[in-house]
């Protein structure tokens, strides 16, 4: 089993995120890879645990056809959501985000949650807003699945080399904006779509409130914001609920329209989870969803490890090579109805399959 490990790069800059490691070979067990942590997600230790998802998770069916997803009319949500300016956590223009994202699931019959609460991050003076939207199909069902994307912008885009641009407008189309435009899309057939669980599309705030990324040359800096606000209390919330549902699966879309057609496997999706993994990337091969690379690339913290630290089986589908990323330049134009659309194929896929 060949297990070379090519360049290791850290990202000096705060992301959803932490730490990249290259692998220069594709391996079946990529799992030992080196990790340096650079992303604070609140927790002291890493509580997690290797995860629960059965092999027999899933229903024979090649047959199974994906929806008839509309990748122009998903662009179009991306640039409605993207025409309300940054959507940071609390301000204004979350405000109308949310009220679109409402609007949109209630019109199609789905029942529409807001999970609010109040949340302080290290940086800021006072709290702040925040909501989650849980969109449920089937809510009746015990047994469900998670399809889910964080909704905030990063209020600063800090991959700009000149500082001085960090503060413009940031519209954040692909980061942010690209998992909300493709399950409002999604959303449009479910109606019609067999499945043998409920569905959530749950729709995370707090994912990236940061204004200060920290110093990556201090060890667990005390100053650095902390991540995964949102998805941490939809998960904490869950977990205390006496009566909560069982959810059998979550799978997270981040940065799923970039141009460029690249979803190679997350470390941490794999290293946890290899089966529903090996589903969905199995899923994608079945429908010639090429974008859908096998091999690990890269280990992403992002919201599934929320999910995955309360026992949910969660994987993140990512393209963490976007060239855009936290740069004022993640605009629409930089996005792809193609992405979205091979996203979609395989996630209605799955849908109809898992059980
Ligand atoms: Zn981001």
């Amino acid at each position: 089993m060949k297990r070379a490990i090519g360049i290791l790069a850290i990202i000096a800059v705060g992301a959803p995120i932490m730490y990249v490691v290259y692998q220069t070979a594709f391996t079946s067990n990529p799992t030992n890879g080196k990790e340096r942590k650079v992303i604070n997600d609140g927790d002291d230790d890493d509580t997690d645990q290797p995860g629960q998802f059965g092999v027999d998770r899933l229903k024979e069916g090649k047959d199974v056809k994906p929806v008839a997803f509309d990748g122009k009319r998903a662009m179009k949500y991306l640039e409605a959501i993207c025409d309300l300016g940054p959507r940071i956590s609390g301000s204004a223009a979350m405000r109308k985000q949310q009220q679109l994202i409402k609007k949109h699931f209630e019109d199609l019959g789905a029942k529409v949650e807001f999970q609010s609460f109040k949340a302080k991050q290290r940086s800021q003076r006072g709290e702040v807003d925040m909501t989650n939207i849980i969109v449920s199909f089937h809510p009746d069902s015990k047994r469900r699945v998670i399809l889910c994307a964080h909704y905030d912008t990063r209020p600063i885009a800090d991959r700009e080399p000149d500082p001085r641009d960090w503060r413009e407008p940031f519209l954040s189309a692909n980061d942010g904006g690209s998992g909300v435009a493709l399950l409002m899309e999604l959303g449009n057939h479910m109606k019609d779509l067999k499945t043998s669980v409920g569905v959530d599309f749950v729709i995370f705030d707090g994912e990236e409130y940061i204004y200060n990324p920290g110093d990556p040359k201090v060890k667990n800096d005390p100053n650095q914001d902390i991540y995964f606000i949102g998805s941490k209390h939809f998960a904490q919330t869950w977990k205390k609920s006496k009566d909560h549902c069982v959810y059998s699966a979550a799978i997270l879309l981040d940065m799923i329209a970039g141009a460029r057609l690249n979803f190679p496997l997350e470390g941490y999706s794999w290293d946890r989870n290899p089966e529903l993994c090996r589903q969905v990337w199995t899923i994608a091969q079945e429908q010639g969803c090429k974008a859908f690379a096998p091999g690990v690339k890269y280990h992403v913290k992002d919201d599934h490890t929320e999910l995955h630290k309360v026992g949910i089986p969660a994987i993140d589908i990512i393209d963490f090579d976007y060239p855009h990323w936290h740069r004022l330049t993640d605009t629409p134009e930089n996005c792809s109805a193609e992405s979205m659309e091979q996203v979609a194929k395989v996630l209605s896929v799955w849908l109809q399959r898992t059980k």
